[in-house]
């Protein structure tokens, strides 16, 4: 290497250094100093990190029907409904959370709420369904379950209401036309009151019970198999369930136990 090749090492190194000190102190002085002014798209940013989200503050229980020891309804094929009614829950509550809704689940395992030893597991699984509801002061309750029938034809989700609560009537009946519509039903059907169920009898806040499908139909039971349907009927349910959130400016109900009634 030559005198003049070397220089010319010797200086690249030198303005290489120097290139590299000047930048450490660029980055230090952006660290350290003032910040500069913020920009539109920083600010937009920030205000969509602090904007509340649609339904914060509002809370809903989704009951995924049976499980652990009890099966629910069993497909023509062998589904068992304690399974698809898990798996939409679950879908279901993720979608509920995006929009800040607070959901209280009973359940988010294959197990029912009961103690192994229990006499009668049945009776300690919906009590503890129960319980759970009735510390949630839930805004609704959505109990997801799948229907069955002797006639193998019959098919379509529907959903039931207490028996005389108008809020869960115009609950079951948002969340109803919601199915309808999402999943395209043919033969598309109504909400129907009960007076019967255990838990639409003694539950403390409002609450529908879904039942998405029927896995008595082999068709149905295949679609209830499918992810993607089943992500359908969670939009779904989630549709009819802001619908009727919506809607609720007054006062929660009192709840739908008569408080003479025993609460067996
Ligand atoms: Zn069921």
């Amino acid at each position: 290497m030559d005198k003049k090749t070397m220089l010319k090492v010797v200086i690249v190194m030198i303005v290489a250094m120097a290139v590299a000190l000047l930048i450490r102190g660029i980055l230090l002085h952006s660290k350290n100093g003032e910040q500069g002014p913020v920009t539109a798209e920083e600010l937009s940013f920030t205000e969509t990190e602090l904007e509340p989200k649609p339904y914060s503050g509002m809370i809903i229980v989704i009951d995924a029907g049976h499980g652990g020891k009890d099966p629910g309804k069993v497909g023509a094929n062998g589904t068992l409904e304690k399974d698809i009614n898990l798996e939409i829950a679950l879908l279901l509550k993720e979608l509920l959370e995006e929009d800040g809704v607070t959901v209280v689940m009973t359940r988010q395992t294959d197990t029912g709420l009961y103690d192994e030893n229990s006499s009668n597991k049945k009776m300690q699984d919906l009590k503890g369904r129960l319980a759970i509801i009735g510390e949630s002061r839930a805004d609704l309750v959505v109990s997801i379950h799948q229907n069955s029938f002797s006639d193998a034809s019959v098919c379509g989700p529907q959903v039931f209401y207490y028996e005389g609560s108008k809020q869960g009537e115009s609950a079951a009946t948002l969340v109803q036309n919601a199915l309808n519509t999402e999943l395209e039903i043919a033969k598309p059907r109504t909400q129907k009151s009960n007076d019967n169920y255990f838990l639409l009898t003694r539950c403390s806040q409002i609450m529908i019970i879904a039942e998405c499908g029927f896995l008595s139909n082999p068709d149905e039971e295949k679609l209830l198999n499918d992810k993607t349907y089943r992500q359908r009927i969670a939009e779904a349910l989630r549709k009819g369930i802001y619908e009727y959130l919506d809607t609720v400016t007054e006062p929660k109900e009192g709840g739908q136990t008569d408080p003479e009634e025993p609460i067996i």
